[in-house]
């Protein structure tokens, strides 16, 4: 199995830094082409008709382009049979064709992994959306939302994804189109869903005209507050926003948001750049879920420059998500802990626009359920304890119960609830230590009087160094 630990992002994968954002630049460089297509003219690189026609889609075209095995390719020639693929020549540019463990490759390239079931429990509908669908496609499972399941195709498989069931299997499901009109009628006529997740498969594949129908119905539909378009389309084939039409169309529905999923900091490219911008100055937002995948983005360095990625091109991380146990994605899977582990290196660390909330969906259709560290030690009658990303453990009174706490002699946290002392301030803080630099030189160069060799400058100077050594009682 794959272990990402030691892979870190850019210090450890040259490669990356050929394509990765440049923080200094704005927007970042330029990523490089397969030398398969070095000499395809920019205006066909630039259509997303060429794009898809040209997309990878069998074994025999990825034998030509990447090093396989010959025990891979029997494996994958296999799962080919089962399951589609396709990779448009710009998102397949990505990968770097010496890694066999490219994050880029990972997600889009068939594995022979995706043949085992290590956990033994992995589903073809591990959500069980079809058993909360009242209308075949539609899913509806929390009280104010409702999802469409609108076409099967993507323009890029993810071999992780969810829905596979729908996606990739090959004569997968046929019961979307039948019911356009089953679906709109039914959020029509429930009166208390407010916001509709139009997915797929990916809405932004649909012909113009069915897109077009899905959004005047369901913007014309007053208790609908929120559109979201579920797409991979500004990751995979940001090509397909280049068309102005398309996002004047999405645009002119006038509640839409757009949710997009980047998983790792080398899919934010100057063409995932650009038609974010678009979609941001057509007045939609754009939020961004990613899904934590074993050996692409399992660790605290890559998920820290994925969120700051995504800040530079004001996409708002929204959700981690806990790899769903479906079918042939065992391999991708981590344990909860791993995630934890990362929110508890990006919260406090990165700016709160920067912090996703990972969720876990849980077994038996029971709906995203949010999970992070815990950040509430312990409480009392009076007095809640809490902590913060650094370590430093604080009491925090009750506002309605100012003076009830009655010391008893203890220590440690049982000391905070009692109220005998106020904090416990770990060593070596980095913010203590700028506190106590910026006391030092506060008192050096304060006014007359405040000096530590007058008798106030000398009390001030001592208070603040109690605080910042950790006494606090
Ligand atoms: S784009 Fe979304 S729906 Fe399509 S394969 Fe990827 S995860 Fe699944």
């Amino acid at each position: 199995m794959r272990d990402s630990e030691d892979r870190g992002c850019s210090e450890a994968l040259p490669f990356a830094r050929v394509i990765t954002s440049d923080p200094e630049e704005e927007p970042p460089g330029r990523p490089r082409r397969h030398p398969v297509w070095r000499d395809v003219p920019d205006h066909l690189w630039d259509d997303w008709r060429w794009q898809s026609q040209n997309a990878i889609r069998s074994v025999r075209q990825l034998r030509d382009l990447l090093p396989f095995s010959p025990q891979e390719l029997e494996v994958i020639g296999d799962l080919e049979t089962e399951y589609k693929t396709a990779i448009p020549p710009y998102y397949f540019s990505l990968i770097d064709p010496d890694d066999p463990n490219d994050p880029i490759r990972i997600q889009s390239v068939p594995s022979p992994l995706e043949q085992e079931n290590p956990s033994g429990y992995e589903l073809e509908d591990p959500l069980e959306e079809d058993k909360d669908s009242p209308v075949p496609g539609l899913t509806h499972r929390y009280p104010d939302r409702a999802l469409l399941v609108t076409t099967h195709v993507c323009t890029m498989y993810c071999r992780f994804c969810t829905r596979k069931r729908a996606t990739m299997v090959r004569g997968g499901w046929d019961a979307i189109s039948r019911n356009d009109e089953r679906m709109i009628e039914y959020v029509r006529e429930h009166r208390e869903i407010r916001d509709v997740i139009v997915s797929g498969g990916d809405p932004l594949t649909l012909p113009y005209n069915k897109l077009k129908f899905f959004l005047d119905e369901l913007a014309a539909i007053p208790h609908v507050d929120v559109i979201r378009i579920g797409t991979r389309v500004p990751v995979t084939l940001p090509q397909r926003l280049y068309d102005p039409s398309l996002i004047d169309l999405l645009a002119s529905a006038g509640k839409v948001w757009i949710q997009t999923h980047f998983n790792h900091p080398r899919e934010i490219t100057p063409e995932a750049a650009r038609v974010c911008l678009a979609l941001l100055k057509a007045g939609m937002p754009v939020n961004n879920h990613s899904v934590l995948l074993k050996g692409v983005n399992d660790s605290l360095e890559v998920m820290r420059e994925l969120m700051r990625a995504l800040l530079r091109i004001k996409v708002r991380p929204y959700y981690i998500f806990h790899c769903d146990p479906v079918i042939g994605a065992g391999h991708l899977r981590t344990s909860v802990w791993k995630g934890m582990e990362i929110m508890e290196g990006l919260r406090g660390h990165l700016s709160g626009l920067g912090i996703p909330t990972y969720v876990v969906d849980s077994p038996h259709g029971g709906g995203k359920i949010p999970v992070m560290p815990n950040y509430l030690l312990s409480a009392s009658d009076d007095a809640v304890i809490l902590r913060n990303f650094e370590g430093l453990i604080v009491r925090y009174q009750a506002e309605d119960r100012p003076t009830t706490a009655q010391p008893t002699t203890t220590r440690g946290v049982s000391a905070l609830l009692q109220g005998t002392k106020t904090a416990l301030i770990p060593e070596n803080s980095e913010r203590m230590k700028r506190r106590r630099e910026l006391t030092v030189i506060n008192v050096n160069e304060t006014e007359p009087g405040t000096r530590p060799d007058d008798a106030h400058g000398e009390r001030k100077l001592k208070s603040l160094n109690v605080l910042a050594n950790g006494c606090g009682s």
